[in-house]
């Protein structure tokens, strides 16, 4: 069977007219499995021809917004769509009690009672109830076309929630995401040898220098040369460049919104430029910048 990555947001917390929040589809054979599921998730899954009912399972890597806003409009579309299963979505503590909040009892309680007036829709309600699973390090998934391992990463205080990296076993290949995170040993282990590392990229160093000056916060993300190592220890075949901070937009509000966390002077598309050459510095296999809508076939 064909593995399919449809890169479906590939930008960071902030808005950005030109990437959505952090969302990736693998799809495998006729299965896909949502990796996040960030601002756009859903509309972008449709444009990719990926009929959103089929997803079989969501990871949400930690609750950071730009990882899990889309999660309700998921939900909401499937049950509209006819969806007669409840949707599978794992993630960490905190998990259950985001998706509480949220449907019948929640924050949609009035737009699902006023749609369950229909007695079509009616009938699958238990779409709007999703089985969450939560995350622990080790095997959490497993069907017959995927497993799925789970790894702690560095990103969120632990105090406040615990933040998930993942591989991704199929048909003899392996997939690594690794959320968002300051470079750890745990991706280094979950992306060991894989034929695809998708890994975040959030800042250039030029951004990481300022953000450290101004006071705002640069651990908890990996820089491009600390990528570009982390490639290389890991053996990764081939490596994917995600999660930008917008400093490669031309955009006047974007640089007008960003202007007290990044230095907006040097903003714009050369910086990519700037990214896969720090990459590059330790990494020389192949290197991909995603985009959104990217596809890549293993
Ligand atoms: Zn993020
Ligand atoms: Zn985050």
């Amino acid at each position: 069977m064909s593995i399919k990555i449809t890169m479906l947001g590939t930008g960071a917390a902030l808005l950005d007219p030109d990437r959505g929040h952090s969302s990736i589809a693998v799809t495998i054979g006729e299965k896909t499995y949502l990796l996040d599921c960030g601002t756009d998730a859903s509309r972008q899954l449709v444009k990719a021809n990926i009929d959103p009912t089929t997803v079989e399972a969501v990871f949400l890597s930690h609750l950071h917004f730009d990882h899990i806003a889309d999660f309700p409009v998921f939900v909401i579309g499937n049950w509209m769509a006819d969806r007669q299963t409840a949707p599978i979505v794992f993630g960490p503590q905190g998990t259950q009690e985001f998706v509480d909040h949220l449907f019948e009892e929640g924050a949609f309680a009035v737009d699902i009672k006023a749609r369950l007036q229909y007695p079509q829709r009616q009938n699958n309600a238990i779409a709007l109830r999703p089985d969450v699973r939560l995350m622990a390090p080790g095997l959490i998934y497993e069907d017959d076309s995927v497993r799925v391992i789970a790894g702690l990463v560095d990103h969120i205080p632990e105090e406040i929630s615990n933040c998930f990296g993942l591989r991704l076993e199929a048909e003899g290949r392996v997939v690594a995401f690794s959320g968002d995170t300051a470079p750890c040993d745990t991706v280094l282990e979950l992306a060991r040898d894989a034929d695809l590392l998708i890994h975040e990229a959030t800042f250039p160093e030029a951004a990481i220098e300022f953000r450290s000056k101004a006071g705002i916060g640069t651990y908890s993300h990996t820089s491009p040369r600390q990528l570009g190592v982390l490639a290389k220890e890991a053996g990764v075949k081939s490596l994917v460049a995600t999660h930008f901070g917008h400093w490669d937009s031309t955009n006047p509000i974007v640089r007008k919104l960003a202007a007290k966390h990044m230095p907006v002077a040097m903003m714009g598309p050369h910086l990519m430029d700037e990214v896969a050459t720090d990459i590059r510095e330790a990494y020389e296999g192949p290197l991909r910048l995603a985009y959104d809508q990217m596809t890549i076939h293993l």
